[in-house]
């Protein structure tokens, strides 16, 4: 499924990512929220470079304009589109048409229930739950009438076990997780999939912050937060790249993966091996 695209053995620092081949999304409109940062913006320019033409949404208009700007050349385009996803009906109509949507903008907070604002924790459970479950129904009826579809929702980890001090987030993907399992048996008499990924943590813009509140969370030095507090349960002690779950979410994407729905795909360095 994969091949090296350069020569010569990985460094070992910086490890090699090789790129699956033969992928062909070209004739495809696919929305990517959250495409500004980290794990959206790699999936906008992977399906882009695999001939998508990519519907680039997210509320940070300059972060979609360096996207754009690194777009030129691909197979397909990246079409930036600035929205706030807690404008839920502006949302849904975003989606209408796409034949592949991908589920990705989200937010972090790191508090204990307690102290955990009950405003932060309704934006949370409306960026990362409601607004992918209008963006699942703003695109069902073109994907149901051409009888072929594809929905990835970028959960986590903790979409399958919970952290202390991150309740809106665990709760916000274990309902993201029910929401995919949900689409998926009723996409499946149409052509429509859907499934979850579930990175361990990617070396994202959301993972740097989260180093300093960890580090205040559980009173460590912030160099300490990496190998006690984030790598503590992964086999594999390294971030992972944003660039290795947009091969994951490709492949999700295309034609070859239409068996593959109602399930959860973990990039998580063996976390939940345990
Ligand atoms: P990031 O902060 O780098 O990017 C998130 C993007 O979502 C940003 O561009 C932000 O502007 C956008 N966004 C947030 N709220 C929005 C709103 N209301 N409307 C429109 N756009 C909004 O984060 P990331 O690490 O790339 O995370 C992307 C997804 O991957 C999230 O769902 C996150 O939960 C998930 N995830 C991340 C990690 C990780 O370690 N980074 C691990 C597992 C899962």
């Amino acid at each position: 499924m994969t091949a090296p695209t350069t020569p010569g053995p990985a460094p070992r620092s910086r490890p090699h990512h090789p790129r699956t081949v033969g992928l062909d999304l070209g004739g495809r409109t696919a929305l990517v929220t959250g495409a500004a940062g980290g794990i959206g913006r790699a999936c906008a320019l992977r399906l882009a470079a695999a001939g998508a033409v990519v519907r680039a949404v997210d509320r940070d208009a300059e972060g979609l304009e360096a996207l754009a700007a690194d777009s030129p050349g691909l197979a397909g385009a990246v079409e930036p589109q600035v929205l706030d996803l807690t404008d839920l009906d502006a949302a849904e109509a975003a989606a209408a048409g796409a034949d592949i949507l991908v589920n990705n903008a989200g937010l972090q907070l790191v508090r204990p229930i307690e102290e955990f604002p009950p405003d932060v924790f309704h934006t949370v459970l409306t960026v990362m739950l409601e607004a992918p479950f209008r963006l699942i129904r703003g695109a069902l009826p073109h994907m149901y009438a051409q009888e072929w579809g594809r929905i990835v929702n970028i959960s986590s980890v903790h979409g399958l076990r919970a952290s202390a001090f991150k309740s809106a987030y665990v709760a916000a993907k274990h309902g993201l997780e029910g929401l995919s399992k949900t689409a998926a048996l009723e996409g499946a008499p149409h052509g429509v999939t859907s499934v979850c990924v579930n990175p361990g943590y990617v070396r994202t813009p959301l993972v740097e912050r989260q180093i300093v509140d960890q580090a205040a969370a559980h009173s460590v030095a912030e160099e300490r937060v990496l190998a006690d507090v984030l790598l503590k349960d992964s086999a594999i002690k390294r971030l992972v790249e944003p660039e290795e779950v947009a091969e994951a979410v490709l492949y999700l994407c295309s034609p070859q993966a239409s068996f593959i729905t109602g399930t959860s795909l973990a990039i998580d360095g063996g976390w939940t091996a345990h």
